[in-house]
């Protein structure tokens, strides 16, 4: 093994004696006192994880740091110079979907995946590929996933990489040749379990959880020994059937805050996304998502909180025991995950040095909690909120509206939607102005109850109606509220003041929703978006200053890095995300051209090949309508429980996932092979011929036909 002193002394020295710029030229005393670290290259270690923010040069962890901060402290690209950030090279996946991922960099290689869990290792000096691993991810495991075949990167410790696939495996993999070392299965093979999210690894255990909150899971994260893929702990989210002995007092305690027999539809509580870590506290957080199915009604009939569902939970990273929790939504109804970024910082609030967790969960409102007991310090809203009017400091309750609760009988139109104020789009904090910047989303929705809910292991189960079903059938009304709900989404990035819970400055995304954030201390915000612009922001003003057009929408977060004295940026471009929850907004993304991953630096200026020119879309003719309303109507229905989540609301599609409005007269021929006996089973598209009849295939295939000629009728009205 080659043991040395890690190159950081010599890329500071480097910044500054080889003309990069005065403020690039960080204290060298310091950085002495950070060169004492020793590193074997390429080995990801304890002490390395933890000392993350020192070591500028790579980008160790999922959010840089263990507290997620997603700040890089080089300073070598500025306000001042950005205007000179150009290409230097581009890494093509093989695909157009499903990219969301954050790469790491380690001594000289990025690590990153794209869709179907697939890890690439790439040279980040030319931007060629070293290896790929393919874990052969089971391709009807697609229909378990809301929000596409997507995969939020890899986590490394030793000299090896882990990932999470979306069947259910946590797989780790030298990290030289990209070999797989161990693999193991988190799930158990119940189908509706999926992995999306990056693992962590702290003190040798590999932490994941999942998905699968919508298709009746039972929310759960498990640690892994790191060497040899033994499981160490399992804390679950949620109790379970409470006629077999808890696993915990945790949960014993959070069964009296359910009602019903909420353990048949699993209850929900994935951690399918958001962890941050603090050493010196030595507690794991956990971000835990919404209730399944999300009418509470179903799962919990007499109503309850639902502990821990769309809760920050602090866990012993050692054993998985619980230490404390926040609930941001009791007893949700609407989707409300707290999966968001969690940002880990120290910060001054009222003249006292407070340890704060924060995050902007999908519910609209801003926490700040004491991470050492999970007091809360303070909460506001960052987007219009319809569903609650504040957070009580008093009771830590939220002033939860009456006209918000649709399942007491009432439809009603809440903001946030379950796309949320925030995503999984991470934000970014920036300490030397303590300033978080969160890509937000105000997006009103109409929830109903579905008042045909069936619950089906497996299939989308919200008991919700996002669909308009209660609405009467005439098409001219559904496109009018469509083409109203859309309109009054909009999307910005929005710099805020933790501690005073304010708004400093916000960028309107033009073209749908905004990525995932970097800052950097140049005193920049990177920033890509869906409409294929990938942008620095001043952090101070939020003015614009570089652009460079990706030529696909962009949702994953950049990272910075240094090598050979340059600082560069990273980011993945290429959407992944959920068709059914974005709606017809996501009409306004740009279409990927192609996923890739982009790599600047200043001073260098590549091109991207021409993007083919875009082909207007042209509607084929329909086939003739021959069926009954009450046959319509039942299509409706079904298409909406089954088929929405990944072709869109009211058969209205991102394009990523084919718009069924769209089909040709051999789609149309095709369609009992293709859903009822999986004739494109290879791309993801599992045949239903267990969970459809015949009869309800041809409504589902009726029901389309009228919405494609909704559509001719639309255009020609033009
Ligand atoms: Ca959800």
């Amino acid at each position: 093994m080659r043991h040395r002193l890690v190159s950081l002394l010599a890329f500071l020295v480097c910044l500054a004696a080889c003309g990069g710029d005065d403020q690039a030229a960080l204290d060298v005393t310091k950085a002495k006192q950070r060169a004492k670290l020793d590193v074997v290259e390429g080995m990801v270690t304890k002490e390395r994880l933890t000392n993350a923010d020192k070591d500028t040069a790579n980008w160790l962890t999922h959010g840089r740091t263990y507290d997620e901060q997603r700040y890089s402290p080089l300073a070598q690209i500025t306000s001042a110079n950005v205007s000179q950030l150009g290409l230097a090279w581009y890494f093509d996946l093989p695909t157009k979907r499903g990219v969301e991922a954050t790469p790491l960099v380690i001594d000289g290689v990025m690590y990153t995946t794209g869709p179907w869990s697939i890890v690439y290792a790439i040279d980040v000096r030319t931007g060629h590929q070293i290896w790929s691993y393919d874990p052969q991810v089971d391709r009807s495991w697609a229909q378990y996933a809301c929000c596409d075949v997507v995969n939020r990167g890899v986590a490394a410790w030793g000299k090896r990489i882990f990932v999470g696939t979306l069947d259910g495996y946590l797989v780790a993999l030298d990290a030289e040749s990209g070999a797989e070392v161990w693999r193991i299965d988190t799930i158990g093979r119940r189908p509706p379990y999926t992995i999306t999210g990056a693992p962590r690894v702290i003190k040798g255990k590999v932490i994941i959880g999942n998905g699968g909150a919508e298709y009746g899971v039972r929310g759960y994260v498990t640690a892994y020994d790191a060497d040899t893929g033994r499981r160490v702990w399992r804390t679950y989210t949620v109790p379970g059937d409470p006629s077999r002995p808890f696993e915990s007092a945790a949960l014993e305690k959070a069964a009296s805050t359910w009602t019903g027999e909420w353990w048949k539809f699993g209850g929900g509580g994935s951690v399918w996304d958001s962890m941050a870590y603090d050493p010196q506290l030595d507690l794991l957080y956990i971000g835990v998502g919404n209730g399944g199915p999300w009418n509470p009604k179903i799962r919990s009939p007499q109503g309850g909180d639902n502990l821990y569902l769309s809760s920050i939970v602090a866990l012993r990273p050692d054993t998985g025991d619980y230490v404390w929790h926040y609930q941001t939504t009791p007893g949700d109804a609407w989707d409300y995950t707290a999966t968001q970024h969690m940002v880990l910082a120290d910060v001054v609030i009222q003249k006292k040095t407070r340890k704060v967790l924060m995050q902007a969960p999908k519910n609209g409102f801003f926490y700040v909690l004491d991470r050492s007991n999970g007091e809360l310090i303070s909460a506001k809203n960052y987007v219009p909120v319809s569903w609650a009017s504040q957070v009580d400091l008093a009771t830590r309750r939220p002033t939860v509206n009456a006209e918000a609760r649709y399942y007491e009988g009432q439809p009603a139109l809440v903001r946030p939607s379950a796309a949320g104020g925030h995503n999984w789009q991470p934000m970014a904090f920036d300490p030397k102005v303590r300033r978080v910047f969160i890509p937000t989303t105000d997006s009103p929705s109409v929830y109903a109850v579905d008042k045909q809910f069936d619950f089906k292991l497996g299939l989308w189960n919200t008991g919700t109606d996002l669909a308009f079903l209660n609405m009467p059938e005439e098409p001219d009304k559904l496109e009018e509220a469509l083409a109203q709900t859309a309109a009054l989404s909009s999307n910005a990035l929005v710099a805020w003041d933790p501690v005073e819970q304010r708004e400093i400055w916000r960028y309107k995304e033009e073209g749908g929703a905004g990525g995932g954030v970097l800052a950097t201390a140049g005193g920049l915000v990177l920033q890509g978006n869906g409409s294929g612009e990938f942008a620095a922001f001043d952090t101070s003003t939020g003015r614009k200053l570089w652009r460079f057009d990706a030529q696909s929408a962009i949702m994953a977060a950049p990272i910075s890095f240094g090598i050979d004295g340059n600082q560069y940026i990273s980011v993945m471009s290429g959407f992944g995300g959920a068709a059914l929850i974005a709606g017809p907004a996501m009409d306004r993304h740009r279409p990927v051209n192609r996923s890739r991953v982009l790599t600047f630096r200043l001073g260098i200026n590549r091109q991207l090949p021409p993007i083919e020119p875009e082909v207007p879309k042209l509607q084929p003719e329909p086939p003739p309508e021959s069926t009954t309303a009450d046959q319509i109507s039942t299509g409706r229905r079904l298409y909406s429980a089954r088929c929405a989540v990944c072709h869109g609301l009211n058969a209205v599609s991102s394009g990523l996932i084919p718009d069924l409005r769209y089909l040709d007269a051999n789609g149309h021929k095709g369609w009992d092979g293709v859903v009822l006996f999986g004739a494109k089973r290879t791309t993801g598209m599992p045949g239903f011929d267990k969970l459809l009849t015949e009869d309800e295939t041809d409504a589902i295939h009726a029901y389309v036909i009228r919405r494609a000629w909704d559509l001719k009728r639309a255009t020609a009205k033009q």
